[in-house]
């Protein structure tokens, strides 16, 4: 999964960064998140006086990124990607396989651009996370459109116009491709609208993997700016999105998908050496390495006792094996 992401990364120009898994409070302050997000987040530590927080999200540290430097219109868009391995203090209760853990990793990414560049952005974002879900083998998708609408339960940021652009931006690049989605109001991220994608497991339960969102806040408050033709600051749009979303769902979502039999063609498919009948020891470990040299996994079966073809074919099957090398001194069966 994550070489596959890594190369299609490299060919749409992110830059690939790593950042801390811990950060002053006040940081969270500035984000918003210590507001909006403290339920979700583990319990501040003090150090030498400080205080720390483990990171909920990986945002502010891609912000600081961008803000390291002064930026031109010329630099615009700026795309950081990062596996970041995020913390969440979920409850005990709610734990669930792979699919809810406290601790998971992200294929996050925040793209900086201009308002006029943001549309093509976020086309491209939805294009990619559709091909991503495709490529793993996933049909039923379902697109929602998380806005804040007219829900007062919650804090939102930002003012009505600006929520009312964003989600009109999400929503024309949905429509675009003539994507049926679900408008969800109350559930937008409280820096804006997004569009999230579902999928469904082996047993009709829906499951959140990838997401895109439209932040018009965070820029606001760590007062990013680029400078435009016009030789003047100005404020970027910042886009947040994940396609994976958690790696390690994603994965748990893929192995019930598959009942564990993945596809042959994916890289890293395993194969197991069966001796059969006859075959020598010898001839078995001078096969191995073959395996190796593939970049497969390999096993060696059949090591105290020689199998019967039909019992080692049967044996791998039982494993999921996608190939099973078959070694005899009489012939070779696949
Ligand atoms: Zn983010």
């Amino acid at each position: 999964m994550e070489d596959y992401l890594r190369e299609e990364l490299v060919r749409r120009n992110y830059s690939f960064v790593y950042t801390p898994h811990i950060a002053k409070r006040e940081l969270w302050q500035i984000s918003g998140h210590e507001q909006n997000y403290a339920d979700s987040m583990f319990a501040p530590t003090t150090l030498e006086e400080t205080e720390f927080r483990l990171k909920p999200m990986n945002c502010p540290f891609h912000i600081g990124i961008f803000r390291s430097q002064q930026r031109s219109y010329r630099d615009l868009p700026q795309r950081y990607a990062e596996m970041g391995t995020v913390y969440r203090a979920e409850l005990s209760g709610t734990l669930h396989g792979l699919m809810r853990v406290r601790g998971f990793t992200v294929d996050d990414a925040h793209l900086f651009c201009t308002p006029e560049q943001v549309r093509q952005e976020i086309d491209d974002c939805v294009d990619f996370a559709y091909q991503v879900l495709k490529t793993f083998g996933f049909e039923k998708i379902k697109f929602e459109l998380s806005v804040k609408g007219s829900d007062t339960s919650k804090q939102w940021f930002g003012a009505e116009e600006q929520w009312a652009n964003a989600e009109a931006v999400l929503a024309a690049a949905l429509d675009a491709r003539q994507i049926k989605y679900e408008r969800i109001e109350g559930e937008a991220a409280f820096y804006g609208p997004k569009i999230d994608f579902k999928i469904e497991d082996a047993i009709g339960r829906l499951w959140q993997l990838g997401t895109v969102q439209y932040d018009f806040n965070l820029p606001e408050r760590f007062e990013l700016e680029y400078i435009a033709e016009d030789n003047k600051p100005h404020r970027p749009v910042m886009v947040h999105r994940a396609l994976f979303g958690s790696i390690e769902r994603f994965f748990g979502v893929l192995i019930e998908h598959y009942a564990g039999a993945f596809p042959c063609g994916w890289r890293q498919c395993r194969w197991r050496c069966c001796r059969l009948r006859i075959a020598s020891m010898t001839t078995l470990r001078r096969w191995r390495p073959n395996c190796a040299a593939r970049g497969c996994e390999s096993r060696q079966t059949g090591a105290a006792k020689r199998l019967a073809p039909r019992f080692a074919t049967r044996r791998c099957r039982r494993c999921r094996l996608c190939w099973c090398w078959a070694i005899a001194k009489w012939k070779m069966e696949t």
